[in-house]
């Protein structure tokens, strides 16, 4: 049974027809029409009504954006860069198409496909950390996408680790996000290379194109550079931290981390599996989660998507 997953980013649409077994087997993107939200409604239309008509066999859409999205899956609360406020986008889109339609957030989608055909799939309980210019989240717990009482549960970017922290753009400080995204990559480069030593080479480049970029840093990694190390250190004892906090409560048997970042692999997850140790309550008698690198880089927000709308299309 096919379904279409729709997953609306910053920059692009992509949309795909997906199997049940997670297979993508026809794919469409178009640029997302910038601060236009009735251009995106139409664009997502578009797409599915042009896939719908390849695939005439599929049983729903499910949108995956940026957000808070309500628990029946229906409406958009707030998205940050799209002028949506308390959107009933669902109703919106079933008005104009012939097909089961359900809203997720972009990262519960990306959570619930690494959990169904990716780096969680054995696990009954998964927690996903998305380490990209931002951090963000989702938990699935005891076999199902956690949502919360009001849809908008998993911001597990916005928990707060530091009191009186850093700002975060949520309005509030000591966000996990402030210390463990992409962003705080750059920063804590920079702060490296302010101390000299290590951060010779850093501080270098910083020189070279006045200041440091993703580009730069993880050019660094890859060779190897220890004041580049360094930085992903502090940040991975960030998230080890973060990561201690979350199995006291949600015990997951496999945490996942997903974006950008994350693609320095054992780089990344070695400071996470040390601070997590360190900071475990009970330490020592509490069994050890994985730790392990998202397998569906480019597409879990589309196959996510689907198959939570083939889900609620065929479960209820
Ligand atoms: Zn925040």
């Amino acid at each position: 049974m096919q379904a279409i997953g729709i997953d609306i980013g910053g920059t692009k649409i992509a949309g795909g027809v997906v199997t049940e077994f997670g297979e993508i087997v026809d794919e469409e993107r178009v640029a997302t029409p910038a601060g236009d939200a009735g251009a995106i409604v139409d664009a997502v239309v578009d797409m599915i009504t042009s896939l719908q008509a390849r695939h005439p066999g599929v049983v729903a859409a499910g949108v995956a954006a940026p957000g808070f999205i309500d628990a029946a899956q229906s409406t958009v609360y707030y998205t940050p860069n799209i002028a949506w406020r308390n959107e009933p986008l669902r109703a919106r889109l079933s008005e104009r198409l012939d097909l089961h339609i359900t809203i997720d957030n972009d990262a519960n989608a990306a959570g619930w496909a690494e959990f169904r055909f990716g780096a969680g799939r054995l696990a009954s309980d998964m927690t996903m950390l998305t380490i990209g210019t931002g951090v963000g989240g989702a938990i699935v717990a005891q076999d199902r996408l956690l949502r919360g009482g009001f849809g908008t549960g998993g911001e597990l970017g916005h928990m707060r680790i530091v009191p009186d922290g850093l700002p975060c753009g949520c309005g509030a400080r000591g966000c996990i996000e402030q210390y463990g995204s992409g962003r705080a990559l750059l920063r804590i480069a920079g702060e490296v290379a302010d101390e000299g030593g290590v951060g010779r080479a850093l501080a270098q480049l910083r020189d070279e194109s006045g200041e440091l970029s993703g580009h730069d840093v993880s050019t660094l990694l890859q060779s190897g550079d220890p004041g580049a190390v360094e930085a992903l250190r502090r940040l991975g004892t960030w998230l080890g931290q973060a990561a201690a906090s979350l199995s006291a409560i949600l015990d997951p048997q496999v945490f996942v981390f997903g974006g950008g970042v994350a693609q320095s692999g054992e780089l990344l997850l070695a400071p996470v599996r040390a601070a997590y140790l360190e900071h475990l309550p009970a330490r020592g008698y509490h069994p050890e989660p994985e730790f392990v690198i998202a397998e569906l880089v480019n597409d879990a927000g589309v196959v996510g998507a689907a198959d939570l709308a083939r889900l609620h299309a065929t479960d209820r």
